[in-house]
């Protein structure tokens, strides 16, 4: 018999399913609408200018490619630090903060989650309802039981607040909670700092271990204002773990750039917290790949790259904010049955649209336009182009 008889099939990726059925869809007129990428104007994934320059010159240096330490270009951690904690953040100084270079927001949870279940084996993990898809299965394939805490309110088109902090409360104590630091998968809707607050007044009270996860870091207001969440836990003395990823706001995607960073309570615990970190990632996959992690931090730490890279991304993040109003504008002046202001006030890539999976599936069907059934869609796939047509056919599904 083969040894693979009884493997099963494994249930099929909703949104690359999606992506396969777009790609299939022989209409001229389909837009993709489903998809967790930032496309420019001219609907392609961009490579941004900073990043030809960083490697322009990495080419033209000719480095040798060996291996990297365990936790990877110290460069790349400090920059990761600074970006997450400010310039002048006291954790840096006073040495409480272990960094370690990841594959993307991903390789970063997994790594976290990983070390977590040494240090907490029997812990219950929390995510927000709903949260990105890859949070719950990482979680549980480190060996945790996840469950949901009460976020997103239809009705509202926002956090559902107390049911929020209800749900936090009710945890054991010592849960661990993935927190959306800013521009939150898959809804577009995000905390406020008086949220922010009574959050980690919660977290204090039940001992639960924050792990805040900052994947679109940028993209929401600015570099600085995305980082609120996080520099007000740093202030709060509490220890927690943030996931980082250069994916969206450099577009590198494919290289695989992320990190995670740990704040402990002193130096001291800091070192042996690395030792242990660099356990958990030496047993995984030795050591991270050079290329993007040595892009990112040649631009963050040349002062003209800098400067090209923020407008760059300010650039991304104002186009989407673009389209975000020229959705709600459209649709207003087509008569739409529905009130979209709510999608200007989201942040971020993605927007609960407030569609049905069956107007979802119309939109589809009829008009060649993919979006996830949980009515999410991604606002950064939108163009001048293509605007006209998704605002139309929206309206005319509602
Ligand atoms: N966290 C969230 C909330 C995300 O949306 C994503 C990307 N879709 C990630 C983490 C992982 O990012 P990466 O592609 O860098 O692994």
């Amino acid at each position: 018999m083969s040894l693979f008889s009884a493997v099963e099939m494994a249930p099929r990726d909703p949104i690359l399913g999606l992506n396969e059925a777009f790609n299939a869809d022989t209409r001229p007129t389909k837009v993709n609408l489903g998809v967790g990428v930032y496309y420019n104007e001219e609907g392609r994934i961009p490579l941004l200018r900073a990043v030809q320059e960083a490697e322009k010159a990495r080419l033209a240096a000719n480095s040798p490619r060996g291996y990297l330490p365990i936790e990877g270009i110290a460069a790349y951690d400090t920059a990761v630090q600074k970006m997450l904690f400010g310039d002048g953040s006291a954790l840096i100084a006073e040495g409480r903060v272990v960094t370690t270079q990841a594959l993307g927001g991903t390789g970063a949870l997994k790594i976290g989650a990983d070390f977590l279940k040494r240090l907490l084996p029997d812990a219950v993990v929390a995510i927000s309802d709903p949260s990105w898809e890859n949070h719950r299965a990482l979680f549980q394939s480190a060996g945790f039981p996840v469950q949901n805490y009460r976020y997103y309110e239809a009705a509202s088109h926002g956090v559902n607040r107390a049911g929020m902090l209800e749900d936090l409360r009710a945890l054991p104590p010592r849960s661990i909670v993935v927190l959306h630091a800013c521009c939150h998968n898959p809804t577009g809707v995000d905390l406020d700092i008086v949220d922010w607050k009574a959050i980690l007044e919660v977290l204090r009270e039940r001992e639960h271990v924050p792990f805040l996860d900052i994947a679109y870091q940028g993209f929401g207001d600015g570099i600085e204002q995305d980082a609120e969440a996080v520099r007000l836990f740093a202030e709060s003395g509490l220890e927690f773990f943030v996931s980082s990823s250069f994916s969206k706001s450099f577009s590198l995607y494919g290289e695989r750039v992320g990190a995670l960073s740990i704040v402990t309570s002193s130096k001291d615990e800091a070192a042996r917290v690395l030792s242990q970190v660099k356990r958990v990632i030496r047993t995984n996959y030795s050591n991270p790949p050079t290329h993007g992690a040595s892009i990112v931090s040649s631009v963050l730490n040349s002062p003209e790259l800098r400067a090209m890279w923020e407008t760059e991304l300010g650039e991304m993040r104002e186009r989407i904010r673009s389209m975000r109003l020229a959705m709600v504008e459209q649709l207003a002046t087509l008569g739409a049955k529905r009130d979209f202001g709510f999608v200007a006030r989201q942040r971020g890539m993605f927007s609960y649209s407030g569609l049905s999976a069956d107007q979802v599936e119309r939109l589809r069907n009829e008009f060649g336009i993919y979006a996830v059934s949980t009515g999410r869609i991604c606002v950064a796939a939108l163009n001048n182009h293509n605007i006209g047509s998704v605002t139309q056919a929206i309206a005319q599904v509602l």
